[in-house]
């Protein structure tokens, strides 16, 4: 049985001008406060130090260098990585092309799927494992990569799996055709999901992979080069290399590539573009975004509640298509605040590894100081800031969750993507209004509707200029749910048949 004890929580208006909860509100909020139950990790093998995974080979980097991988939570240093340069990234796209010729494009479709079923099943066999490695790695709450972030990645295993021998069915009067060579760069804030993203799509269609996954997350793409090796893959077929942000421009950028997709920052994909342009490779780009969750006054606000606190909440901000913007409808504006407030209260922030834990640590010191920008960005254009006030560990890299009152469109916290637990509140009081607010963005990746009229819930949705719209709910996926951006959020998509459409060459 678990210990429970009570305590008083509290919240602040940390520039102290606003106080929509009262201190007898406050006698009266009481969160649950549980005994540690953190997840073991004695069992958790990490070596020392990892090298690159090139033609089905464990290989030193000719870099000859060597870069650390460490806990947000704590600082320690978890393990030394290789930094692939120039040369190694020559070496694995060569590696990805060797495999390409002679093994997968000639690999009948139905081997190709049994080679991603077992990949599928090896995630799931080593689920717990991975949960950890990736909450260890990255911050991220256990509960998150034990219900998110691995079973969804096995899912797109099994999902594309299905699709390896179908594509004909899937793309009538044509004769999909693989591309060839994938280059392919992932963010550290879902690193196996990203990467089961890239890779399950790309060899279901015979393309092989050369994947990069970001500096401060490799742990979890290496886990899956040993289940890759385990699932018996040919040589080459799928190559992981880890590196800076100079890898990935040298992957990117080499001319053995055929087609290169990217998940990351809008300015970084910029410059991808830029590389590719003029090239006959083949690009998609996921970015950014400034999602808006749109809460109208006919919504059920308790429920709408918890989305928002989803969406903006959920992995400590570090989603692309987090609801960091919350428009509500003016005449509810302070009961939803304040049924924030609350809320916000009873939310556990903490050690990633305890089972309890709602909210985990930043992913980087860099992250950290961007968000702390940021929020002071608030603070200086007069908004009302809201923290709550928990105790936070006293090494690691953390952040209150917080929201702001009286945003306006012109803020940069209205603009800018901030990437962590930081939520920007403004208002309307038409659904016209609603719409031209959410769609004043350079971004365009999702957004929430919430009302209790299914016509209304349509129309708003067909106006939003948004890849993704959840109707009453928010950060919902499924492998067969295509996911990807209008205008600065990137283009092509992720997901679903539409997800095959980036790896092949679908002509009559
Ligand atoms: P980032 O700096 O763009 O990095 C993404 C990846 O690109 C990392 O592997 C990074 O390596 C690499 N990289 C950095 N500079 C590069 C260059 N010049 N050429 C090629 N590759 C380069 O983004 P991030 O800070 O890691 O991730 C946060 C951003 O990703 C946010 O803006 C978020 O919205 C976006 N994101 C979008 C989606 C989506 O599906 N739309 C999903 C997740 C994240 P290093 O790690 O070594 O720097
Ligand atoms: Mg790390």
């Amino acid at each position: 049985m678990t210990e429970a004890r009570k305590t008083k929580a509290a919240i602040r208006p940390a520039n102290g001008r606003l106080a929509m909860t009262t201190p007898a509100d406050l006698a009266r909020i009481e969160a649950w406060e549980y005994a540690p139950a953190p997840e073991a990790r004695d069992y958790l093998a990490i070596q020392p130090r990892y090298e690159l995974f090139i033609g089905g080979r464990w290989r030193k980097p000719k870099s000859g260098r060597h870069f650390t991988t460490i806990n947000p939570a704590t600082e320690e240093t978890i393990a030394e990585i290789a930094e692939a340069d120039a040369a190694d990234v020559d070496r694995a796209v060569g590696a990805a092309r060797a495999a390409y010729d002679k093994y997968w494009r000639r690999c009948p479709p139905a081997h190709r799927a049994k080679y991603l079923f077992r990949i599928a099943r090896a995630i799931a066999e080593r689920s717990r494992e991975l949960a950890v490695l990736e909450s260890v790695d990255g911050g991220k709450p256990i509960k998150e990569a034990r219900d998110f972030d691995v079973p969804l990645a096995a899912q797109h295993f099994f999902y594309y799996a299905g699709w390896a021998d179908k594509l004909e069915w899937a793309f009538p009067n044509t004769r999909p055709r693989p591309l060839g060579v994938a280059a392919q760069i992932i963010p550290w804030n879902f690193p196996l999901l990203m990467a089961a993203w890239k890779i399950a799509p790309a060899l279901a269609c015979g393309n092989t992979v050369v994947l990069k996954p970001a500096e401060t997350t490799p742990l979890t793409a290496l886990r899956l080069a040993e289940i890759i090796e385990q699932a018996d893959l040919p040589p080459g077929v799928v190559n992981i290399i880890t590196g800076s942000g100079a890898t990935g421009a040298a992957l990117a950028g080499h001319r053995g590539v055929d087609k290169v997709a990217f998940t990351g920052s809008t300015e970084v994909g910029k410059e991808i573009a830029r590389a590719c342009a003029g090239t006959s490779k083949r690009l998609t780009l996921e970015l950014g975004g400034k999602a808006a969750n749109i809460v109208f006054d006919d919504a059920p606000l308790e429920q709408a509640v918890e989305g928002i606190v989803n969406g903006i909440f959920f992995n400590q901000g570090h989603v692309c298509c987090a609801g960091s913007r919350l428009l509500v409808q003016e005449s509810v504006h302070d009961v939803v605040a304040e049924l924030l407030h609350r809320r916000m209260q009873t939310l556990r922030v903490g050690d990633p590894l305890d089972k309890n834990t709602d909210v985990g640590a930043i992913n980087s010191a860099a992250q950290l100081r961007k968000i702390e920008e940021l929020a002071q960005s608030g603070d200086a254009d007069g908004c009302t800031r809201f923290q709550t006030e928990c105790d936070l560990p006293a090494r690691g890299f953390w952040y209150r969750p917080t929201f702001f009152t009286g945003v306006s469109m012109s803020h940069r916290i209205a603009q800018e993507e901030i990437f962590g637990p930081v939520l920007s509140v403004l208002t309307f009081r038409t659904p016209d209004e609603a719409v031209e607010k959410a769609n004043n963005t350079p971004y365009g990746l999702s957004a929430g509707v919430w009302t209790d009229k299914g016509s209304k819930n349509f129309k708003i949705a067909s106006q939003l200029r948004a890849g993704v719209v959840w109707s009453n709910t928010f950060n919902k996926f499924d492998p067969s749910s295509p996911f990807g951006g209008y205008r600065e959020s990137g283009f092509g998509r992720e997901g679903g048949i539409h997800g095959l459409l980036p790896y092949i060459e679908a002509r009559p």
